[in-house]
């Protein structure tokens, strides 16, 4: 059984977006007075039985989304891909290292890390131990296709199209963590049989994006996958949590800031 933290919900500006007549935020079609509409950027915590917590992304809204989730500590950090969004809130690591006494395990593909290293070369420095005063990343490749044992979890990952580039999803028994995708191929489909818990990005409700899926695309993955329970993430300035919550189909629900989903709940 594992347990997985939502701790961000929202598009790669957050809901409320800066802006707004009164500039405290633009809201778009959300109802500000939805406390669930506000969101901040995709990211989850996935914890094993034993305690140790996987992060998936670092975004920038990371040093914040720990402390509202109550989650004290970190042992392992996984990237999906390098983009702003997922990334710009790794510099919090050099906490996290503190909290680990150790260089942080990082997992991506080789490419994200190029891109990582370009923007904070000084975390992949070798780290000459003592005080951990900039964040110290120890990466661990990983490739699509393959399966990575982490903190004693079995992860499957494979790669997903989201537009210019492609990104990771993963598998974690019947856990799956979709974000950032506009269209899965066979092997990626193959993958996500026999879900329990599938959670997908879904940043628009009826216009197509580029990079990300609308509620059509996933209602077409749900019909081809037939997770048991389908949560969504990555949303942006349409997708209004109430009128989600109460138009999608049984099965589907929009997730927010905060929610823990927990694998195994009938076993
Ligand atoms: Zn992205």
């Amino acid at each position: 059984m594992i347990k997985i933290t939502l701790l961000g919900t929202g598009g790669s500006a957050g809901s409320p977006q800066i802006g707004g007549a009164d500039g405290g935020g633009d809201w778009g079609e959300l109802d500000p007075a939805e406390p669930r509409n506000r969101r901040t950027r995709p990211s989850i915590v996935i914890e094993t039985p034993e305690t140790r917590r996987l992060l998936v992304d670092t975004g920038p809204d990371l040093r914040q989304q720990l402390m509202d989730c109550r989650i004290p500590r970190i042992d392992a950090v996984l990237y999906t891909h390098a983009h702003a969004d997922h990334i710009a809130g790794l510099d919090e690591i050099r906490i996290l290292n503190r909290l680990l006494d150790a260089p942080m395990p990082a997992y991506a593909q080789a490419a994200t890390f190029a891109e990582l290293r370009l923007r904070f070369d000084y975390a992949f420095k070798p780290w000459p131990g003592g005080a951990f005063f900039r964040p110290v990343l120890a990466t661990h490749d990983i490739a699509p296709g393959q399966s990575a044992e982490i903190l004693g979890l079995n992860l499957r990952i494979f790669a997903q199209n989201h537009g210019f580039i492609d990104t990771l999803g993963l598998r974690v028994e019947n856990f799956a963590y979709c974000t950032d995708v506009v269209r899965l191929d066979e092997a990626a489909l193959e993958s996500l049989q026999n879900l329990e818990i599938f959670v997908v990005d879904c940043f628009t409700r009826t216009v197509p994006h580029p990079t990300h899926a609308n509620l059509d695309q996933v209602f077409d993955w749900v019909a081809r996958l037939n997770p048991r329970r389908t949560v969504l993430t990555h949303m942006g300035p349409s997708m209004d949590y109430r009128w989600l919550k109460e138009n999608l189909p049984p099965g589907m629900e929009p997730g927010y800031d905060g929610m823990v989903l927990e694998t195994g709940d009938t076993a």
